[in-house]
């Protein structure tokens, strides 16, 4: 995983001041890190009866998507509010400063279906957090999440205990 951290671009102030933005797009632009990761993901949900990729906007689209194809499962996309055009559910949570909110199509997971969930970073969690809670308002079974970057020292996975959470490269 050297090699893929190494094509993780810090752009500082982005999108605002303060934020350090890590950039997955040279990741995403050579194919042989693109690959690692999604075969590290691949390898995480071996075995564990998943039956549905959940990914949440927009990044996580990139690698989910990939990911759903490698294993031949299925795809659900959980997006920003209004997007989506059939029924949905819906998640609040706390942000630094106000709240955001996420949505997935109510018919997306059937009860019981067993979910492996996907995005690029793990910062506060609270994005994770809330698209666990979707999954398992459906009746799905949020068996486990995936995602390429993890910001130890935000604590994220303090929002996720008890919840099974792979990270591939922590900063
Ligand atoms: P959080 O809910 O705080 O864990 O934030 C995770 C979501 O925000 C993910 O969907 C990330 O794509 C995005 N995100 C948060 N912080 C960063 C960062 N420093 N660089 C890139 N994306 C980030």
């Amino acid at each position: 995983m050297e090699y893929v951290k190494k094509l993780i671009r810090d752009v500082p102030d982005f999108p605002k001041k303060g934020i350090v933005f890590k950039d997955i797009t040279p990741l995403l632009g050579d194919a042989k890190a693109f690959a690692r990761v999604i075969g590290a993901f691949a390898e995480r949900i071996e075995g564990k009866g998943i039956t549905k990729i959940v990914a949440i906007e927009s990044r996580g689209f990139i690698f989910g998507a990939a990911l759903a194809l490698k294993m031949g499962l299925g795809f659900v996309p959980v997006r920003k509010p209004g997007k989506l055009p059939y029924q949905t559910v819906r998640e609040s949570y706390a942000l630094e400063y106000g709240t955001d909110a996420i949505e997935m199509h109510r018919d997306a997971v059937q009860p019981g279906e067993r979910v492996a969930l996907v995005d690029d970073l793990l910062a506060t969690g609270g994005t994770l957090a809330a698209c666990v809670k979707l999954v398992k308002r459906v009746g799905g079974d949020p068996i486990v999440s995936l995602l390429v970057v993890e910001l130890s020292f935000l604590n994220g996975r303090q929002k996720l205990e008890g919840h099974e959470v792979h990270t591939l490269i922590t900063f």
